[in-house]
């Protein structure tokens, strides 16, 4: 009897401080009153400076908006890039990750992803007429940021190109019109709100028939991050609902949507994914 009351104690006890290493984001921004988002602020359509207002604006800082107001704290939003996001979150930095991020199995080791709140794929941007196939691609130099899945699966769809790694998209473009990459790839979803600014867009475009990859968005949080992680996707599952999710996507990219490019939802958010 001694030695099952001591071996419970020992459980409890292991429980607690199992708990009390873990991150409870959740109640911390509630004590605090503010939720911390890392955002891009140069990917246009997602989270960019608007020009106005100098502020930071977009599809990933409206869901962010969203969630701060269901929790009832004030939003603080803090600029990222694709290689410093999880750095950021891990420090304790920010509390979530809104930034174009794809979900996948090796990132979902190191951190928590929602439930997929963006859908798209990985595409190029070239010269007009210069790329009809992916091997016309083969040998040369192709431009993209660092930390991103574009940079990975560009590697492997393309290994006898030179990946060249900037910090964000609109400096991987600027290369591309100085002559310096033959194109530049990330997702079609970037990529289509960067040209579509572009004062000389008639030279470029986005071949339709290459896409090398399906490219799912979640909001990043800290890994066991439970209450955090349930709170965010019953809030997703929520705006799906109420047509809410919807609203920020044609604000942004229905028809008279902000970012000037027309996207089609192809997807619904749903648990599981
Ligand atoms: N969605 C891709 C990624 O998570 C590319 C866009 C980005 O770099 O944020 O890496």
């Amino acid at each position: 009897m001694k030695k099952i009351l001591v071996a419970l104690m020992a459980v409890a006890l292991v429980g607690c401080l199992g708990s009390a290493a873990l991150a409870d984001t959740l109640a911390d921004a509630k004590k605090k009153g503010v939720l911390v988002a890392g955002v891009k602020d140069s990917t246009p359509g997602f989270g960019y400076i608007d020009e106005k207002t100098r502020e930071i604006v977009g599809y990933d800082v409206d869901f962010c908006k969203a969630i701060a107001k269901k929790l009832g704290v004030k939003l603080e939003l803090r600029p990222v890039t694709s290689a410093t996001r999880m750095p950021q979150l891990v420090s304790g930095n920010i509390d979530l990750i809104a930034a174009t991020m794809t979900i996948t199995p090796e990132r979902a080791q190191q951190i928590d992803f929602s439930y997929t709140y963006f859908f798209t794929g990985q595409k190029f941007i070239a010269p007009k007429g210069a790329v009809k196939k992916l091997a016309d691609l083969e040998g040369k130099r192709i431009g993209t940021a660092k930390g991103s899945t574009s940079e990975q699966n560009a590697k492997k769809a393309l290994p006898t190109a030179t990946i060249l790694s900037f910090d964000d998209y609109p400096q991987a473009f600027l290369a591309l019109q100085q002559g310096k990459v033959a194109a530049v790839t990330t997702d079609e979803s970037i990529l289509a709100n960067i040209l579509a600014k572009a004062p000389d867009k008639e030279k470029y475009e986005i071949p339709a028939d290459i896409r090398i990859s399906d490219e799912p968005y979640g909001l990043g949080m800290r890994k066991g991050d439970k209450a955090l992680v349930d709170f965010v996707n019953a809030t997703l599952l929520e705006m799906e609902k109420s047509g809410e999710a919807k609203r920020i996507f044609d604000d942004w990219f229905g028809p008279k949507g902000k970012s000037g490019i027309v996207l089609q939802r192809t997807f619904k958010i749903t648990a599981g994914k």
